[in-house]
């Protein structure tokens, strides 16, 4: 298969976006991503810093534009700086236009000043609630000042952020004005999204429960002037404006199938394994290719066997009585 030709499914979607989970390991245990006693691949299964580049660079040159770190917690891979510092050098000749990341915030003080040198200008992070017994209970092992202090950070260091919040009924119900107010203020974006049937979280309390985004919708409604806005990423976002404030709002509503036919993404573990959809068990193992050979030939073709597969959408189905469709792996092993 040739290097050049571009990466795209039977569905004629042109793949341009990887999302890379570095690690499955995290400092929090939130309750809707994993169980408290979350067991952790061993180290030795994980592609090693060297080989996510080979993986990454290999992406890239196959016409990915956009690469989105994530985990478990990306921040906590031992390491991890010398890796962005490394995919730096294809925002520097072009061939990628965005480095980013998903993460917790809780290293962001420790790492936010290297993430800006090695051009990473904008970064999602995930928090649910303002009330520091909230989020230690939601996170269970998190501590919301740390955060706090992460997110100065960043702002100081030049990141713009986006607060990604996960709708919980009965847990960030009566958040959703105030932690909108508080992204304004700081001006950081918002997007709220669906909690998701991923993995056995071993029958605990997921803290709230699915919280459907179009009643979000309709309490903003009741205090704004909203107005849906066209915008989309080739993702599962929507977004509105609050007219007041001109603040633009996402919704990540990953169990309605509105999306699929413009996914742009596919997604790697941290052991080599590719995920042509979020919501599919299928996967292809781009390790094994990549290690039998040193010449990158082998692993293009295993990535282009790969997108061939991707399938059309999802199956994810809250419309039953119990979540149809479920995946049985955790969103950290697919890095969300
Ligand atoms: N640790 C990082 C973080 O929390 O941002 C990156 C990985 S985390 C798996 C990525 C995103 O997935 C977070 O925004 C988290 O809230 C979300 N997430 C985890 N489990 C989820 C679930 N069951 N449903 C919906 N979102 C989930
Ligand atoms: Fe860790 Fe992110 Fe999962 Fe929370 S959502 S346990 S921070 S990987």
């Amino acid at each position: 298969m040739n290097a050049q030709v571009p990466l795209i499914d039977p569905f004629a979607r042109a793949i341009s976006y990887l999302r890379v989970s570095v690690t499955d390991r995290c400092d929090f245990r939130c309750v809707y991503c994993m169980s408290e006693a979350m067991q952790f691949l061993p180290k030795k299964e994980l592609l090693t810093l060297e080989e996510l580049d080979r993986m990454c660079s290999t992406f890239v040159r196959l016409g990915v534009k956009k690469l989105r770190i994530t985990g478990g917690e990306p921040l906590v891979r031992r390491d991890i700086m010398t890796f962005f510092q490394s995919m730096s050098r294809h925002l520097e000749s072009g061939d990628l236009e965005e480095l980013t990341l998903t993460t917790n915030g809780s290293q962001l003080e420790r790492f936010a000043t290297d993430l800006y040198a090695a051009g990473v200008r904008r970064i999602n992070v995930s928090l649910d609630t303002l009330d520091e017994d909230k989020f230690a209970r939601v996170t269970r092992w998190g501590r919301l000042p740390q955060v706090l202090r992460g997110l100065d950070a960043a702002q100081k260091a030049g990141l713009r952020i986006k607060i990604n919040a996960v709708a919980l009924k009965g847990f960030n119900e009566d958040e959703l004005l105030t932690i909108t107010q508080w992204c304004a203020s700081r001006d950081m974006d918002l997007t709220w999204i669906e909690v998701m049937p991923m993995g056995d979280l071993g029958g605990e309390d997921r803290v709230g429960q699915y919280w459907s985004l179009r009643d979000v919708r309709d309490v903003y409604a009741s205090n704004y002037i909203v107005s849906d806005l066209a915008e989309r990423s080739g993702g599962p976002a929507r977004y509105v404006r609050l007219e007041e404030t001109s603040q633009k709002i996402g919704f990540i509503t990953p169990l309605s199938h509105n999306f699929c036919e413009s996914c742009n993404r596919v997604r790697l573990t941290c052991t080599g394994e590719l995920y042509m959809c979020l919501g599919q068990e299928d996967m292809a193992d781009l390790r094994a290719p990549m290690r039998s050979s040193d010449d990158d030939a082998v692993l293009e073709a295993a990535i282009h066997a790969a997108i061939a597969r991707k399938p059309k959408g999802h199956d994810f189905d809250y419309s039953r009585q119990k979540p149809d469709g479920q995946v049985t792996r955790h969103m950290s092993h697919t890095g969300g």
